[in-house]
């Protein structure tokens, strides 16, 4: 598949200015196809030139240029040429065109439930020509006039504000210049919930099966919704643009969501069917909130092209989580991005993908899509903080009044957003950005002290920068020493040497634990020191500051992965501190999400002893705390993953005697079945008996997982069979039933499949869109096969022809499998 070339988006956007899109969309013609009429008027400045149209149609029926026919046979790849351009221009394309399966372009999906359909747009990053012929490059904005017809029963939302004008036949109205990738329609029998803030129309929109959950939840989305509008509009001094917000929770979405103005989309596991905790809330509200901050940046001010990608995902990153601290109940906001969103990122950092934060290569529109991930998200907000901590908040807050003012309803740069900065702040800012945003890596941060029997008499912080990307990074942070529970010493300090002196730490009691960067500020691994290591299963739980709790958490794992700290030392502190972690949002990512790279880590042998391990300590958390508590809610569903307990897993399986807070909740049923497969000890009976009882989306999708995960040649030998076979099923699918595929008390079972994986996932990259295959190729790898010969099946593979996707996948996961294996060696 052509990917547009940066060279090639240049080229196009110095000879044509695309004035006007009128895009006509036929839903009504059955469920394989629709009819798309796209209408755009453009200008040229040198008449008589050549460009071209990117369209990937099923079928062309025509295209008329100025008047004169081309034939739809000229379309070659994605694209045909226009010649002779005369200063103004029209060109129209009729196609038929294809809906996806896959989550990219117009995605269908039918709801198992009651049979109905939903459509929705996802035109990010370049599936725009899927759905209309359009100039797919980010730089060429242009009002839209869009016009629909569906079946007679449903709803059709889009960027434009909707009006059903007759039965069936919806029109949006004309909106501000948008980016081609931000174009969306939703179109299906959407239950809808509306209301109104500050004279602009709200709307959230689910499937109908979700209706009861949708009303019942709507309220919360709402407030958070006019709490995140009220704090950007005040901040950023520019007006929220884009008419009606609508926020639309749809099937089968890859990404969390997708900031099309005006018509937000979300995945609708947001809409929680079932027991939720404020966790849950937390995580959707700042999603809600980072959508909001996209209406300005992103939305309202586009990056020029794809390397900028960062300016839009830092800054929604950071403003979500200042919105979500400052101005609604979700105080707790940045511990969830340490602990969630930074560790995506440094996971990042342990890979040969890294990249700088700002100003990566992509070469084209393929390559960029593989940047999106925790260094785009989750180290530009942190850099972000960095520069606030640097320049002060009002400078920042000037700036950014600036930027936006300066760009509304057109492109900007990184240089434009560092001039920006640079004249709110009055200072020059090159080589702060030079070392924080242009160069990739992290540096790694220690104190040393010198104690005089139990006081210090001295103390610096230690930074030392990657011999790969070398550079000197300015780090505003704070060192708190804790004893007995309480902050015992600390200081605020500004690194700008390999060795900076801690003089507020002299003279006082020697911690039990010296946490560096305890306020979770700044961006680095930090390296404990042996002491603060060793009394972490003793000590961690008692650190009274959040933040410092998740820097030591995070220090553990990325030590893990390091290869500088024992993973059996992590488990230890898990079995130990877990269970009295007092934070929520702790307890929950470090119970459920971030123990991986530890049991990768470990022998096989060790292995089953550590997943009794963690169920002891679920338990232990289900018996201290009180019944039907968000805690116990966590601890309960760790249970039921880890438990061997084959007695209670067929009680929580059938719905009975499950813990309080649980009752009739579907997600716990189906994690205990599926360990009961696991097991050997559950059959097809036992999932159909449970799906009996759930036959929605998800219902069919943990089916597919709980079968997956069966231990049987034939079920291996069935599921993989599904999990690569182009039959038509969706992405979703594919993706449950890699995450039940492999388990690490079935390797034998499994050993033929590393193989398989290498040969059969790659040749997906011709149906399955990058941005699917990507996270599915994560999924699916072989990784509790931890050997040499895995990786150099690993290292055979990426020798080959392999698509970015893909490439990117087998490279970030053979780091992980590599990372194991030389712990491995180390420790074991
Ligand atoms: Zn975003």
């Amino acid at each position: 598949m052509t990917s547009l070339l940066r060279t090639e988006a240049q080229a196009r956007a110095a000879l044509v200015d695309v004035t006007g899109y009128r895009v006509h969309l036929d839903l009504d013609t059955g469920e394989e196809t629709f009819e798309s009429t796209s209408t755009i008027s453009f200008t040229c400045r040198e008449p008589g030139a050549s460009t071209f149209l990117d369209v990937a149609a099923t079928t062309v029926h025509s295209i008329t240029l100025n008047g004169n026919e081309i034939q739809p046979s000229a379309v070659e790849g994605r694209r045909v040429v226009l010649d002779d351009l005369a200063v103004s221009n029209t060109v129209e394309v009729r196609a038929t065109m294809t809906y996806s399966r896959d989550g990219q372009g117009l995605h269908r999906a039918v709801d198992p439930t009651d049979g109905r359909h939903y459509v929705y747009g996802h035109l990010f990053l370049d599936a725009a020509p899927t759905v209309f012929a359009c100039f797919d490059q980010p730089d060429l904005k242009a009002p839209y006039d869009v016009t629909v017809r569906a079946p007679h029963d449903w709803t059709v939302i889009g960027n434009g504000d909707p009006t059903r004008t007759a039965p069936g036949e919806w029109t949006l109205s004309t909106t501000r210049p948008l980016a081609t990738y931000f174009v969306t329609v939703c179109a299906g029998p959407y239950a809808s919930v509306h209301d109104e803030h500050r004279g602009v129309r709200l709307g959230v929109h689910a499937r109908r099966s979700l209706a009861t959950e949708l009303r019942e939840q709507a309220p919360q989305i709402l407030e958070v919704t006019k709490a995140a509008y009220d704090y950007d509009d005040e901040l950023f001094g520019v007006p929220y643009a884009f008419g009606e917000y609508h926020q639309v929770f749809v099937p089968e979405f890859n990404a969390g969501a997708m900031e099309n103005p005006g018509c937000v989309t979300f995945r609708d596991q947001y809409v929680f069917r079932g027991a939720y905790t404020r966790n849950d809330v937390l995580t959707r509200s700042n999603t809600v909130a980072h959508e909001m901050a996209h209406m300005w940046f992103g939305d309202l001010v586009t990056l020029r092209w794809w390397d900028d990608l960062w300016l839009n995902e830092s800054f929604a990153e950071y403003m979500a989580h200042r919105i979500l601290s400052e101005a609604t109940e979700f105080a707790e906001a940045w511990v969830d991005f340490g602990i969630v969103r930074k560790i995506w990122g440094y996971a990042v950092e342990h890979t040969p993908s890294t990249h700088p934060v700002a100003g990566s290569e992509a070469v084209d529109a393929g390559s960029a899509l593989m940047n999106f991930d925790g260094i785009s998200y989750a180290k530009g907000a942190s850099v972000l903080r960095q520069l606030i901590a640097f320049i002060g908040d009002d400078a920042f807050v000037a700036g950014i009044r600036a930027y936006l003012a300066e760009h509304r309803d057109a492109n900007a740069t990184f240089a434009d957003f560092l001039a920006a900065m640079e004249r709110a702040s009055g200072r020059d800012l090159g080589a702060w950005a030079d070392a924080w945003l242009r160069t990739s890596g992290r540096d790694t941060l220690g104190v040393e002290l010198d104690l005089d029997g139990d006081h210090v008499r001295g103390a610096s912080v230690m930074r030392r920068t990657p011999d790969a990307a070398p550079t000197s990074r300015a780090h505003r942070l704070d060192v708190v020493g804790y004893r007995g529970g309480q902050r015992v010493v600390e200081d605020d300090l500004t690194l700008l040497e390999a060795m900076t002196p801690a003089p507020a730490l002299v003279g006082a009691p020697a911690p039990e634990l010296l946490v560096p960067n305890a306020g979770d500020l700044t961006w680095a691994l930090v390296d404990l020191d042996d002491a603060t290591l060793a009394a972490l299963p003793e000590h961690l739980s008692s650190v009274p500051d959040a933040s410092a709790r998740v820097v030591l958490w995070t220090a553990l794992i990325d030590g893990v992965r390091s290869v500088t700290v024992d993973p059996r030392h992590a488990h230890r502190t898990f079995v130990q501190a877990w269970p009295h972690e007092p934070s929520l949002t702790v307890l929950e990512a470090v119970g459920r999400h971030l123990f991986g790279p530890v049991t990768a880590a470990l022998l096989p042998s060790e292995q089953a002893q550590v997943v009794r391990d963690r169920a002891a300590a679920a338990q232990a958390v289900l018996d201290a705390r009180p019944a039907g508590s968000p805690e116990s809610l966590v601890a309960a569903r760790l249970l039921a993953d880890t438990t061997c307990d084959v007695a209670l897993l067929r009680d929580w399986a059938a719905g009975r005697r499950v813990p309080a807070g649980l009752e009739g909740d579907d997600e716990l049923r189906w994690s205990a079945v599926t360990r009961l497969v696991v097991l050997g000890e559950g059959g097809d009976a036992d999932i159909d008996a449970v799906h009996d009882n759930d036959r929605t989306m998800s219902g069919d999708r943990n089916a597919l997982r709980a079968k997956a995960s069966a231990p049987t040649a034939a079920a291996k030998e069935w599921a993989w069979a599904e999990l690569t076979r182009d039959d038509g099923r969706s992405h979703y699918e594919r993706n449950f039933l890699a995450s039940g595929f492999w388990r690490v008390s079935q390797r034998d079972l499994l050993e033929p499949y590393a193989e398989r994986y290498f040969a059969d996932v790659p040749a997906m990259a011709g149906w399955v869109g990058q941005d699917a295959l990507q996270r599915l190729a994560g999924l699916a790898f072989p990784w509790p096969l931890v050997s040499t010969a895995t990786r150099d099946a690993a290292d055979a593979a990426l020798a080959q022809d392999l698509t970015p996707a893909v490439r990117r996948a087998v490279v970030d996961e053979r780091s992980r499998l590599d990372d194991a294996l030389r712990s491995l060696e180390k420790y074991a």
